[in-house]
């Protein structure tokens, strides 16, 4: 067309100059025009462009007006609170105002996990065991803010993490970081944001804003809270120290006081020490408790929960804190809401547990469980010096061969036995010597080791008799010297002397003992003496015994005699 244009032109100049001159012009024109209406399209295009940013410039501006303002408000009221803790409450009020509608938390990562520093609206089990997939701290690290719905919710640890009430409020959760990279050290859990209405950005944005603008302080209250959590648990450590120190030789009175004083340290209400007993078919031994005092109905109730605390505690290894739902688990659904149960260790061998428990449901601390745990292990070494002491203790009262009282014991008692009489706080008191008759031959003929066998047996028959007999609450049966033992029975005159005196001789004679499958004949000579009708002293008492038994003997032996009067009761 260009090509044409100009034959016409060359044509024009050659023929008619005038009009070739004119289209020439008008073709100028025509191209300025369209260059400048071009131009001039481009000129607005950029104008247009400059005034769209100009107001996306100024709706941010005052978007962000809006979020400073905002966000000063807030501060404003959160700051100006006496303390941090009320400050972080306040804080988690803003964003969720209605407690039953969601739950806000600030949540602080720790060495062994997560720990709720502050929160509203969450369960008490949920900030038990909250957790997050190691994704999402990532994601926090990096200074992102995560938020979780839909599949993502659904699959994510932290939802698994939270009780089914929790849960229902759950559709949405946003997460914001406080801290980044290594410096991250806790986050924001929300189920809702604010401004209500605002676009989630701004939203997110502002909750970000807030996050870094407590964070200073959120860090320094923990670094104090830690600090001062130290200094109070080395406190208390020292405190029980002293205690399992105390008291050498009053085992039970140390670890009562023992127990007593960590249930005040943790706010727990009973506690309980179980030790294991070799061979016990009854099970774990209750060797100490302390605490509230309840009625009596009640008390056998808790004691019988807090038995089934025992079945699980004692299967592991570890310390157990259980939470009210933990504890419903286990079928125990009242008066206890929250226990910790703490195995107490000899070597590697759990030998006991420590059980705490409460009616409160809301769970014991990090740092109340990490003084129980310390308290479990102090115990171990503790009940072992507590074991040997009582064992020394033991010895000394007891007969190495057949476990009865020996001497010593045995006179001790019969002094205090004679004061009470003579004081007038008892009545009257009766002593019973019995002598094996004819034990030299037992020795002579089936060796020392048989008349040990029998002295044991006797002792174990003596026993066994003693226990069933209701005859008295201080009776002691002793190893008086060679094959004589002694019965003292507090409060028990000569009549009930003696027929318990033959109930013994016949428990005795009635079926001979079982020794290296041979079966020995043994029989008893028994010599009774009352106090005061024959004497009110200790030596008048043991000679007036004797004397009977020396009847017996001469009397044919097998036999009860008393001087007080002929042999009532014999073969
Ligand atoms: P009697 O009927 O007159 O009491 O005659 P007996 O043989 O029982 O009395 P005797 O006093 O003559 O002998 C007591 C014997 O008991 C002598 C002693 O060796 C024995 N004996 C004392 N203590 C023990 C002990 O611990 N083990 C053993 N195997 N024998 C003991
Ligand atoms: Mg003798
Ligand atoms: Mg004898």
């Amino acid at each position: 067309m260009e090509t044409g244009l100009l034959t016409q032109i060359g044509a024009a100049t050659s023929g008619n100059f005038l009009p070739a001159a004119l289209a020439l012009i008008c073709l100028l024109q025509y191209a300025y025009y369209a260059w400048r209406s071009d131009s001039g399209r481009s000129i607005l295009n950029r104008y247009r462009n400059d005034v769209s940013g100009l107001e996306n410039e100024v709706a941010s501006i005052n978007r962000d007006r809006s979020l400073t303002r905002i966000e000063n408000q807030v501060l404003r009221e959160i700051l100006g609170q006496s303390g941090f803790d009320k400050s972080l409450a306040l804080l988690l009020k803003r964003f969720l105002p209605d407690s039953n509608e969601g739950f806000a938390a600030i949540v602080r990562f720790e060495s062994d996990g997560l720990y709720v520093q502050q929160a509203r609206g969450l369960d008490p089990q949920s900030r038990q065991q909250l957790a997050v997939d190691p994704e999402t701290e990532e994601l926090l690290r990096a200074g992102k803010t995560v938020v979780l719905e839909g599949g993502t919710l659904a699959r994510s640890r932290l939802f698994a993490s939270l009780t089914p009430n929790d849960r229902r409020h759950a559709q949405t959760l946003f997460l914001v970081g406080i801290g980044q990279g290594s410096d991250l050290f806790a986050f924001l859990l929300t189920s809702s944001l604010i401004p209500v209405g605002a676009h989630r950005d701004e939203q997110l944005e502002l909750a970000r804003r807030l996050m870094l603008c407590v964070s200073g302080n959120l860090r320094q209250t923990v670094a104090i809270e830690k600090q001062s959590n130290l200094l109070r648990s080395t406190r208390e450590m020292l405190e029980l120290k002293s205690i399992a120190d105390s008291y050498p030789d009053q085992p039970l009175k140390m670890l009562e006081r023992f127990i007593s004083r960590l249930l005040q340290l943790t706010g727990a209400e009973r506690g309980a020490l179980y030790m294991l007993v070799k061979d016990s078919p009854a099970g774990p031994k209750l060797l100490a408790k302390s605490g509230l005092s309840l009625p009596v109905g009640i008390e056998g109730r808790w004691t019988q929960l807090e038995e089934m605390l025992l079945h699980t505690g004692f299967t592991q290894t570890q310390l157990l804190s259980y939470t009210e739902h933990d504890l419903r688990r286990l079928g125990i659904d009242s008066l206890i809401s929250s226990a910790v149960t703490c195995p107490i260790r000899h070597g590697q061998v759990v030998t006991g547990l420590l059980c705490l428990t409460r009616r409160n449901q809301v769970p014991l601390l990090p740092a109340e469980v990490q003084l129980v745990q310390w308290a479990g292990e102090t115990l171990g070494t503790t009940i072992q010096r507590a074991l040997a002491f009582v064992a020394i203790e033991r010895q000394a009262r007891q007969d190495g061969l057949t476990e009865l009282a020996n001497r010593r014991t045995f006179d001790l008692q019969l002094q205090r036995e004679m004061q009470l009489v003579e004081q007038g706080v008892s009545v009257e008191c009766s002593l019973l010597l019995c002598d094996l008759d004819r034990f030299k031959m037992i020795n002579d003929h089936y060796g020392h080791q048989a008349g040990d066998e029998v002295l044991r047996q006797t002792a174990a028959r003596l026993k066994e008799q003693l226990l069933h007999m209701r005859a008295s609450d201080r009776k002691l049966l002793a190893r008086y010297g060679g094959e004589e033992m002694a019965i003292l029975l507090p409060g028990v005159g000569v009549n009930g002397a003696m027929r318990i005196a033959e109930t013994v001789r016949e428990a005795i004679a009635k079926k001979p003992f079982p020794f290296g499958g041979e079966h020995l004949p043994i029989t008893l000579s028994i010599g009774v003496a009352t106090c005061p009708l024959q004497s009110t002293t200790a030596a008048g008492l043991i000679q007036a015994a004797d004397a009977a038994l020396y009847k017996a003997k001469s009397s044919g032996r097998n036999c009860v005699c008393s001087t007080f009067d002929t042999p009532v009761l014999s073969t």
